[in-house]
């Protein structure tokens, strides 16, 4: 068990203070109150939950909430994301007409029925035959099959099917019936027959001209479909869509609770207040929970039991990634301010019924903090049962977990070096409702809100309470774990040596032994690096020239501990190489490894790459060579934010592609290389 985290600026009354007055009750119908609303970006409807947020904001007392607005006209472009289109739908209504005449879906009994930005059908609405064009994403899927003026039945993602049925082929319109997410036997259309995907057309101003309407069906509804067309009989539908695309907006809704002596400092909470209705827990959750840290802060304050923390909190309620990137990107004075911060999105789960984990994203080994720590700490804490009275739930069926860090919410956008600030994302994952019409309110639990109140509540305040002299504590805490993250470094490297010992006997002739003694070197030393920085960067808290000293007598031990573990490494090499009585060949260069060393290459952009960017620059032909490097390296796609991250114009592609093995797992130069020439064909990179 680690050490426990020492009580800093906030003491234990004040952790009790805010177990009693957190409420799940209240956070629940603030979440209830969100999920009413269809919240797609640029969408009036999101402009009215953000007004409701906003509003009630106000009523709790925190008087300086207001919306910032952004345009959403998919022309702007903030730095590599192309802006969205605003989205308007009053009605859409789905009918089968032959071989059997039946209402298939309406907008207003499940709104992820309708693809995101569908355009309106003339008033009488669009009758046309079904075509199943399997994923409906390349051309053999297309061969021999008229589509022209129909309706195409596919499994690929919405955006995709658009553009290649309706943009370059002219089908009248979309229909999908697959999940936009499966996870092999965890969450399968199988497990979840009847529900409706959120899939949407996602149009540029350059196409929007151009994209028609779509619905998603639930499995069940399109295999009976697909068995009519198998059976060879005539299908057709009738679709009425009235909905409209034009220039629109993003909100972003920001309050601050101010602090009493740094109050330009601030610590800040944020969470996504888009997606469809209800999305009770994908992200209704997570803006509820931060609407409740919100009213429980300023109710303790003003009742004067809890004492105005000297840093200002700041909460941010965005349209995901989108609106995160606008701020950021057009705002460099308020993201100046920012000390660190927490991202909740998805956290009201049901963990029994969503089969979800907690998971505590930290920061990426580009970014290291002693935020992890800290985080996790008070993680630890609620998962204990300090006073059977007043627990928060019960330990033996809460998950958590420490999750690397991954791209896919908020938190990337503030980790990422352009703006550089610290941020851990809270997130139960998988859940097997996530983006369908199945994630309701009776998916959320109340406990799970209340508990991740709690975790982030504390963690904010400790944050916004920290200075020089906490700092001590914060140091040292980092540093033990810190130094047991070393320790495990060096036992995974015996481990996995001790475990390919039989390579040098076998026709690897110790090839593979000689690899694997490369990647640990090199990882043991990259883990270090990382806690000494991790160690180091409590002084952005405060300064002292004793906290200074003290934290130089931190690094000290990580970096001895370092020595130790390569020490260790070489011990076990040793043990390996007398009791086979074989030398263990010096690692092979490979021609990419020779190539990487003399090649720096320089980020020619800001923010996180817009992840679709790469494959409409290559397009699916182009972009198969990403899915080759898959089938040997899962994880490659996910690395390639921090390739990007550890970019910083003096680090060599060898360097960089050391750094994401040690934090990833190995990874093959030539994949690394072969990414960043595309990059370099982008105008995105330069060597
Ligand atoms: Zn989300």
């Amino acid at each position: 068990m680690p050490n426990d985290f020492p009580v800093l600026g906030i003491r234990m009354k004040d952790e009790k203070l805010l177990k009693d007055e957190l409420s799940g009750s209240t956070a629940k119908s603030y979440v209830s109150h969100i999920a009413r609303f269809h919240r797609i970006q640029g969408s009036p409807m999101y402009h009215d939950a953000a007004l409701y947020v906003v509003e009630e904001l106000r009523r709790i007392g925190l008087k300086d909430a207001e919306i910032l607005q952004f345009p959403a006209d998919g022309k702007h472009k903030f730095w590599t994301h192309l802006s969205t289109l605003g989205w308007k739908v009053e009605s859409a209504e789905l009918r089968l007409v032959a071989p059997k005449e039946r209402l298939m879906a309406t907008f207003e009994d499940i709104p992820t029925s309708l693809h995101t930005f569908s355009k309106g059908t003339p008033s009488e609405g669009v009758t046309a035959e079904l075509v199943d064009v399997g994923a409906g994403l390349s051309e053999k899927d297309y061969r021999g099959k008229k589509v022209k003026g129909k309706l195409v039945l596919a499994t690929g993602s919405a955006r995709s099917v658009h553009i290649e049925a309706v943009v370059k082929r002219g089908a009248a319109g979309v229909i999908t019936d697959s999940l936009s997410f499966e996870f092999p036997k965890v969450r399968e259309s199988i497990d979840i027959p009847d529900a409706h995907s959120y899939q949407g057309i996602w149009p540029t101003a350059e196409n929007a001209a151009r994209v028609k309407f779509g619905f998603s069906l639930s499995k069940r509804q399109g295999n009976e479909l697909r068995g009519y067309l198998r059976d060879g009989k005539k299908v057709k539908l009738r679709a009425k869509v009235d909905a409209k695309l034009f220039p629109g907006k993003y909100d972003v809704v920001t309050a601050t609770i101010k602090g009493s002596s740094k109050r330009r400092e601030e610590v800040f909470l944020i969470a996504h207040l888009c997606h469809p209705k209800p999305g009770a827990n994908d992200n209704a959750s997570g803006s509820g929970v931060l609407m409740e840290i919100a009213r429980a802060i300023t109710a303790l304050i003003r009742s004067g039991k809890m004492k105005r923390p000297a840093r200002t909190i700041r909460f941010f309620w965005v349209p995901e990634t989108t609106g995160t990137v606008a701020l950021l990107s057009t705002h460099p004075e308020m993201s100046s301010r920012l000390i660190a911060g927490m991202n909740l999105d998805m956290v009201g789960e049901d963990q029994e019924m969503c089969k979800s984990t907690l998971n505590i994203c930290v920061t990426p080994d580009s970014l290291p903090s002693y935020l992890n720590d800290l985080i996790m700490s008070v993680v630890e804490r609620s998962a204990k049962e300090l006073d059977p009275m007043d627990q928060i739930g019960l330990t033996s069926t809460f998950r958590y977990a420490r999750t690397p860090f991954s791209l896919g919410s908020d938190n990337a956008e503030f980790v990422e070096p352009s703006v550089g600030v610290p941020c851990v994302s809270l997130t139960q994952w998988p859940d097997l409702f996530y983006h369908t019409s199945m994630d309701t309110m009776d998916k959320v639990s109340e406990e799970s809100l209340r508990r991740v109140g709690w975790i982030a509540a504390v963690s904010t305040l400790e944050l916004a309470r920290a200075d020089a002299s906490s700092g001590f504590a914060l140091a040292s805490f980092t540093c033990s774990r810190g130094l047991a993250r070393i320790a495990e470094a060096g036992g995974k490297a015996s481990d996995e040596l001790f475990g390919a010992r039989d390579d040098a006997k076998t026709k690897g002739k110790g090839k593979k032994l000689a690899k694997l003694i490369k990647h640990h070197t090199s990882r043991i030393e990259h883990v270090v690096r990382r806690e000494l920085e991790a160690a180091r960067s409590v002084r952005k808290l405060g300064s002292s020239n004793e906290l200074e000293d003290f934290v130089k007598m931190q690094t000290r031990a990580l970096a001895g501990a370092g020595k130790m573990e390569l020490a260790r490494l070489d011990g076990t090499i040793a043990a390996i190489q007398d009791g086979l009585r074989v030398k263990i060949p010096v690692a092979t260069v490979t021609v990419a490894e020779k190539e990487s060393v003399g090649l720096v290459p320089k980020r020619r952009f800001k923010g996180n790459l817009e992840f679709t960017l790469l494959r409409d620059f290559l397009g699916e032909a182009g972009f198969k060579a990403y899915k080759k490097v898959e089938e040997t390296d899962h994880n490659f796609m996910a690395k390639t934010p921090e390739i990007i991250y550890f970019m910083d114009g003096k680090r060599t592609v060898d360097d960089i592609v050391r750094a994401v093995s040690a934090e990833w797992g190995p990874t093959d130069h030539s994949h690394v290389l072969m990414y960043l020439r595309d990059l370099e064909r982008m105008k995105l990179v330069s060597f």
